[in-house]
């Protein structure tokens, strides 16, 4: 059989810290750093007769993620103890949600190549993060840093609806814009507070059941999700083309050698012997509790779509990939509040500051000037003190330093030349040195002008008003 005989089968379980200020069962700091072991209390670092208390927050941030993933949220819900042993975790349990997790049955939906995609939801729980174990960062052997035992986590786990690496990254794309647009969590994947667990299975195209999944576990950037699921796809499909058969079992991705290799067989659930906790109360919500959350919910990237169709005069496409990021598209608004040319603004991040970020593959969230900057760029294009050419080097000086565009080309003096005389100039020393090409426009060649053009901007460095040139070599010419 040939690869495409096979169907690709994937599930995500994606973790995101919430941006509450305090943990989940104390009153320490959630800040992401800090020297190790600073953010902690008997709680959180789990001394025998200690209590853990339930940080209303945590509830509400979790529903209002279950509310815009247009979850059920439920009214009856626990908390439950998952035993495991391992030495950053320092009650040798965490406290998760087992049987009654605080959202059920909600769908995400994606963009591929056939339209729109629901991606459905199985559930969101409320747990703990655990602390971090530092290998031989300090001196022989491992220590542990408990600053973020006891974070509170959200665990958003997908049904195996996705069906490739690039729904996948789609599918966690939405998730995280969602979660950015609702404010619940910084998704800050260079610091582990958005990271995902990746179930991949395949199966034979038309088989009713699944295959046999492997997953791999707190994976933390896009570009690594989808080359560990391509890799480990053709890895399945080598197996069971060759006659093999697919463990069950955890895997480590490396991104150095861009391979899977095997940690552990795949526990399941009685080996968490999950039970209730018995120290925490029993979560009640109440209707007006969540139809209130529900009020409260700040616009979403779907319907922020919608207003910038109408209110901007954006296409669908622009609208779509100005929304996919909380950040691109504030950005947008900003720029656009200050020059008032969405067009010319969108067109920017579409096509110029894409392309930069894609290059230095960077996130939008990592562009690194603001609205001001970028609105004043294109004023300055506007107003013809640069051409767009010098304004596409102005950019990249941009993603450089953190300048204002005025500041860059005055000290680049890259200003546009639309001084007359200075366009003259030019405009008679190029026709003096091309005497060919004024003779085949003088007989009717078109096309020669565009070339003498050509001529005085290499002459300028880019820097003459294009306009003046070409009137001018007209007037000159037909002298
Ligand atoms: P856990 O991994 O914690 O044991 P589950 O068994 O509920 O939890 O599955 C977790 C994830 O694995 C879900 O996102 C689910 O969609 C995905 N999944 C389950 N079966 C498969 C499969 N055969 N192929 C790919 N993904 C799967
Ligand atoms: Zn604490
Ligand atoms: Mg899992």
């Amino acid at each position: 059989m040939s690869r495409s005989d096979y169907e690709v089968v994937i599930g995500l379980e994606v973790h995101a810290e919430l941006s509450t200020k305090t943990k989940i069962f104390c009153s320490c700091p959630t800040e992401f750093g800090g020297e190790p072991n600073t953010h902690c209390c008997p709680i959180c670092m789990a001394m025998p007769g200690t209590l853990p208390v339930l940080n209303e927050k945590v509830v509400e941030y979790a529903v209002k993620a279950g509310l815009a993933t247009n979850c059920e949220i439920s009214r009856d819900s626990k908390n439950d103890r998952k035993n495991y042993f391992y030495p950053d975790l320092p009650k040798a349990y965490q406290i998760s949600q087992f049987d009654k997790p605080l959202c059920e049955r909600g769908y995400v939906e994606i963009e591929n190549e056939d339209g729109k995609k629901k991606i459905r939801l199985t559930r969101i729980h409320i747990e703990e993060d655990a602390g971090k174990l530092n290998h031989d960062e300090y001196g022989r052997g491992s220590l542990v840093d408990l600053n973020r035992a006891g974070v509170p986590l959200i665990e958003i786990v997908s049904e195996p609806d996705i069906r490739s690496a690039k729904e996948a990254e789609s599918y966690l794309r939405k998730l995280k814009s969602i979660l950015e647009y609702i404010e619940v969590s910084d998704c800050k994947m260079q610091e582990g507070s958005l990271r995902a667990d990746v179930n991949v299975s395949i199966r034979k195209k038309g088989a009713t059941e699944y295959g046999t999944r492997t997953e791999m576990k707190n994976m933390n950037s896009f570009r690594s999700i989808v080359r560990a699921i391509e890799y480990e796809v053709e890895r399945q499909i080598d197996v069971v083309e060759n006659g093999g058969k697919i463990d069950q079992e955890t895997l480590r991705w490396d991104d150095v050698s861009g391979k899977t290799f095997s940690m552990r067989d795949k526990e399941d659930a009685q080996d968490y012997r999950y039970f209730p906790d018995p120290d925490l109360v029993a979560i009640r919500l109440s209707e007006d509790y969540i139809e209130n959350i529900k009020k409260n919910l700040p616009e979403l990237p779907e319907s922020r779509k919608i207003r910038y169709v109408e209110e901007y005069k954006l296409t669908e496409k622009e609208a779509n990939a100005l929304t996919a990021s909380k950040y691109l598209s504030n950005l947008f608004e900003g720029a656009t509040k200050i020059c008032n040319n969405p067009k010319a603004v969108s067109n920017w991040l579409m096509s110029d500051v894409a392309k930069i970020l894609n290059g230095k593959e960077l996130e939008p969230e990592e562009i690194p000037f603001g609205a001001e900057n970028l609105a004043e760029l294109i004023t300055l294009i506007e107003k013809g003190t640069i051409s767009t050419k010098i304004a596409k080097d102005v950019l990249d000086e941009m993603f450089e330093s953190a300048k204002m565009p005025s500041e860059i080309i005055k000290e680049k003096g890259w200003v546009q030349i639309s001084d007359e005389g200075a366009i003259k100039e030019v405009v008679l020393k190029v026709i003096s040195a091309n005497a060919q090409s004024v003779a085949d426009y003088k007989s009717g060649k078109e096309k020669a002008l565009g070339f003498l053009v050509g001529q005085a901007m290499k002459e300028t460095r880019g820097k003459a008003n294009p306009q003046m040139l070409n009137e001018m070599f007209k007037e000159e010419l037909n002298k």
